[in-house]
């Protein structure tokens, strides 16, 4: 028998992915648009990037919603998702995109470059003597799939290199922190804070007045998962005082960010329009597949959200 995949997404190519999917699915799944399904009766498989209120209700057969990136939390925060299992791309080149990204952001701010770009814009030889990556530290929050990776090459760099998760974890190079009690004093050491968390209710606002108050003065902060975590006001003004060196900004509780905001004129603050990383079908689509091929076995699959910890 013939089973259905529906795809949604705005941003994500229908034509990349089916081609991507196809020829791991074979004859077993016809993989459709949202828009072009043929026999709502037959779609078991979703495979969604922020779906329109109401999607789900039209697929009553549905056995796995797959998102189509690394955050779940719009997803799981609906009240129309289905009572099926809930899986997430995990994509070793999107891991690798997001690791570059986040080194660039430790690399900008721990070699001073918003300093020399700001020097430049006046024409002036603005030497800073160049400090040695060991003596540097940078403090990662959320060590999952992405957060490790970047964690790892950060310390590869020879930085001091913290973490913080929910729980113990070995990972070479990296000193791991865990539990409530242990983010101040790791805020507090840091001469850079990388928000690598997902966005679940335990986290939203988490970095807040008092947060930023506890970084070190003069430290970087750089957020490459998601705005809600942060209390923007409390950001903004840890950074137009001059407690805060600067910030690498990929992500924004409003996006896009309005026009308005202060943060675009901040000294110091380089702001990208949330694409540190993104899914690519070539290497995300074996792990889509193999899921898909085991629920039609009926097998366990892998890379399932918890929905009550919401990641
Ligand atoms: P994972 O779900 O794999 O890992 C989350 C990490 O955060 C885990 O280490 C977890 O700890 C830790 N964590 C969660 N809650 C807490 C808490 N309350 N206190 C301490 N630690 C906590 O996430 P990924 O690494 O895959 O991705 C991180 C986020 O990056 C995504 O949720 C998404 O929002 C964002 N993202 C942004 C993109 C962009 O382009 N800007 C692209 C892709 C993703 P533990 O290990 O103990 O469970």
């Amino acid at each position: 028998m013939t089973d259905t995949l529906v795809f949604y997404s705005k941003p994500d190519p229908f034509e990349l992915w089916r081609d991507a999917l196809s020829p791991l699915l074979g004859d077993a799944v016809r993989i459709e648009r949202a828009d072009e399904v043929t026999d709502p009766d037959k779609v078991r498989f979703a495979l969604v990037w922020m779906p329109p209120e109401g999607f789900f209700a039209r697929f009553p057969n549905l056995e796995l919603v797959i998102n189509l990136g690394a955050g779940v939390d719009r997803l799981v925060a609906r009240n129309d998702l289905p009572d099926v299992p809930v899986t997430r791309l995990s994509d070793p080149e999107m891991a690798r995109m997001m690791a570059g990204f986040v080194l660039f952001s430790v690399l900008r701010h721990s070699r001073d470059i918003p300093h020399f770009e700001a020097a430049q814009t006046r024409r002036e030889w603005a030497y800073r003597h160049p400090r040695a990556a060991a003596e540097i530290s940078v403090a990662v929050l959320g060590l999952g799939e992405l957060g490790a990776l970047a964690a790892s090459e950060i310390a590869r760099q020879g930085y001091q290199t913290d973490g913080w998760a929910t729980g113990p974890k070995d990972l070479p190079g990296v000193d791991v922190h865990h539990g409530e009690e242990a983010l101040e004093p790791l805020l507090s050491m840091a001469d850079i804070v990388v928000c690598m968390l997902p966005l679940t209710p335990g986290t939203r606002g988490l970095l807040d007045e008092a947060a930023f108050a506890a970084m070190k003065p003069g430290a970087a902060f750089v957020n490459v998962s998601r705005g809600e975590i942060v209390d923007e006001a409390a950001m903004i003004a840890a950074l137009s005082s001059g407690h805060l060196s600067g910030a690498t900004l990929d992500v924004f509780a409003s996006e896009p960010l309005s026009a308005e905001s202060p943060l675009w004129a901040l000294p110091g603050v380089l702001i990208t329009p949330h694409l540190a990383s993104v899914a690519l079908p070539a290497s995300a689509a074996p792990q889509i597949a193999a899921n898909i091929l085991s629920i039609r076995k009926g097998v366990p699959i892998a890379n399932s959200v918890s929905r009550e910890r919401g990641y």
